[in-house]
C-alpha cells in the first residue's frame, strides 16, 4: 500500500501531525523533496518535536525512514536535529534511517549564496528561508551539486569538489564580490560528515523497490504545500522542489510505481510564510487574533505567518494538482472563537468573478469575495465522533467539502495525537 501525504495550501497545514497519526499503520516513511527549509511539528507522549529534515516516522521505533533522492540535505542540520531527538530517547541509526546516495547535499556556500541573493534583491526579495535551498537545487540542474553517495569515495569527492569550488568561487567573487571558497575547509567539512553518515547512505531506490515487492506499507511525506510547488505554485514565490504527490515516486527512487492513495492536508483557514500573493490576507487586530489563536509562527524560522480566512479558489486548485483522494482538515478548533466564519469562495480580478486559481499579475491583483457561515463558538477539542461535533462545525466541514470537491475524511480538533474525528 503506497500512501502519500501532501499539503493542499501554502504549507504548515499540519502534515507532520497527520503523518504521525497515519504512520501508525506504516512500515516505511519517506521524505522525497525539499530540505530543512520548513518544519513539521509533532506532539506525542514523548514531547514536542520539530522535524526539518527527518521524516516524521522517526518517532515510531518500528518504522524505517528514508530520505529520498529528491531531497536536498544539509548534514550539519541533520546532525543537530538528530542530537535533539536522540537526547529525548529516539533511536536514529542505519537500521531505521536510510539516506539516498543520489540526494544532493546543501553545503555552507549554498546558505551563503541564498543570503547574498536575498540581500541583493532587497525590497524585491522572494522571502527565502535562507537555508540554501534555491542555490542547491539550481546546482542540481547545473550538474554542480555534490551528492550523498559522493561521500563514500573520498578521492572521487575531492575531484568533484575541486571543479565545483572553482565554478562557485567565480560566482561568489565575480557576482557578489565576496571571498572565494576554500577547498580545504569544505573538504574537511564533507569528510567529517562522510565519517558520521557513511553507514546511512544507500541506494534507497533499490531498498524501496524490494519493499514494494514485499508488499510493505509505505508512506510518502511532503514538505510545504501545492501552492509552493516549483511548477504549480505561486512562482517565483515558490520553493525550489516539487511538493506534489505525483513527484513522490520519482523523489523516492521508485519512479515506476503508482500511488494507491493521496491524502491532502488542508487547514481550516489560510496561512502563508514569506513573500508573494496571498489573496485572503488579514491585517491588524483581526489578523493578530487569528495568528495568536493558531500559534502561527514558523516552525523552522519562528517568523510570524500571514493569516486569513479559508480560500476555496486556492484550495480547490491545490486538491486538483495534488490529485487528492481524501482530505484531512486541520486546526478547526482555532476557529472556535469566531461567531461568523468567512469563506473566500471566489476572487474578483479586474471587475470579474474568478473561480479558477490564476497566475502572474491576475493573482497579484485578485480580491477575495466572501460568504459567511455560522460559527460553533464553543470548545470542540474533546470531539472524537461526528455526534460530538456541534452542527455548525459539521456544516462548515460539509460546505468546504462541497466547495473544494474532495472528501474530507479526518477533521482535526487539536494538536494531540488522538484529537480528531474520522468522518467515514
Ligand atoms: P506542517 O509543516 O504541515 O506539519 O505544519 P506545522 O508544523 O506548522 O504544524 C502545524 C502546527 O499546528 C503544529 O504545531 C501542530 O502541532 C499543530 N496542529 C496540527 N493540527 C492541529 C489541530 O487540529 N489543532 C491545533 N490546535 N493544532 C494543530
Amino acid at each position: 500500500m503506497l500512501t502519500s501525504i501532501v499539503g493542499i495550501n501554502w504549507g504548515d497545514e499540519g502534515k507532520g501531525r497527520m503523518v504521525d497519526l497515519l504512520s501508525e499503520q506504516q512500515d516505511i516513511v519517506v521524505r522525497y523533496q525539499g530540505g530543512n527549509n520548513a518544519g513539521h511539528t509533532v506532539i506525542n507522549e514523548r514531547g514536542k518535536f520539530i522535524l526539518n529534515l527527518l521524516p516524521s516516522g522517526i518517532l515510531r521505533p518500528e518504522v524505517v525512514c528514508v530520505m529520498g533522492n529528491g531531497m536536498a540535505i544539509d548534514l550539519a542540520h541533520l546532525e543537530k536535529e538528530s542530537a535533539a531527538l536522540v537526547a529525548a530517547g529516539v533511536e536514529i541509526s542505519p537500521r531505521n534511517l536510510k539516506i539516498s546516495d543520489r540526494a544532493i547535499l546543501t553545503l555552507p556556500y549554498h546558505v551563503q549564496l541564498d543570503c547574498l541573493e536575498e540581500e541583493r534583491l532587497a525590497g524585491e526579495k522572494y522571502g527565502s528561508t535562507r537555508r540554501g535551498i534555491a542555490p542547491v537545487y539550481g546546482d542540481k540542474y547545473m550538474k554542480k551539486a555534490i551528492r550523498a553517495g559522493d561521500l563514500l569515495d573520498l578521492d572521487y569527492l575531492a575531484k568533484r569538489l575541486k571543479g565545483v569550488v572553482a565554478y562557485k568561487s567565480l560566482m561568489i567573487e565575480g557576482v557578489y564580490k565576496a571571498e572565494p571558497l576554500c577547498f580545504d575547509e569544505l573538504f574537511a567539512w564533507l569528510k567529517k560528515y562522510a565519517e558520521m553518515y557513511k553507514d546511512y547512505i544507500v541506494d534507497t531506490g533499490l531498498y524501496l523497490t524490494e519493499a514494494v515487492k514485499a508488499g510493505k506499507r509505505i508512506m510518502f511525506e511532503a514538505q510545504l504545500g501545492a501552492l509552493r510547488d516549483i511548477d504549480f505554485g505561486i512562482y517565483p514565490y515558490t520553493s525550489s522542489s516539487s511538493t506534489i504527490a505525483a513527484y513522490a515516486p520519482i523523489g523516492s527512487g521508485i519512479p515506476g510505481v503508482k500511488l494507491d492513495e493521496v491524502y491532502g492536508v488542508m487547514k481550516a483557514y489560510s496561512t502563508c510564510v514569506g513573500e508573494g500573493p496571498f489573496t485572503c490576507e488579514w491585517f491588524g487586530e483581526e489578523a493578530e487574533e487569528l495568528r495568536r489563536a493558531g500559534g502561527e509562527y514558523g516552525a523552522a524560522t519562528g517568523r510570524p505567518r500571514r493569516v486569513g480566512p479559508f480560500d476555496v479558489v486556492a484550495s480547490r486548485y491545490g486538491c486538483r494538482v495534488q490529485g487528492a483522494d481524501y482530505i484531512a482538515l486541520t486546526k478547526t478548533d482555532i476557529l472556535s472563537y469566531m461567531k461568523k466564519i468567512p469563506i473566500c469562495v471566489a476572487y474578483e480580478v479586474n471587475g470579474e468573478r474568478v473561480t479558477e486559481f490564476p497566475t502572474g499579475q491576475a493573482l497579484n491583483i485578485a480580491k477575495p469575495i466572501y460568504e459567511y457561515v455560522d460559527g460553533w463558538n464553543c470548545d470542540i477539542s474533546g470531539c472524537r465522533t461526528i455526534e460530538d461535533m456541534p452542527k455548525e462545525l459539521v456544516s462548515y466541514v460539509k460546505r468546504l467539502e462541497e466547495l473544494v470537491d474532495c472528501k474530507i475524511k479526518y477533521v482535526s480538533v487539536g494538536a494531540e495525537r488522538e484529537a480528531y474525528v474520522q468522518m467515514f
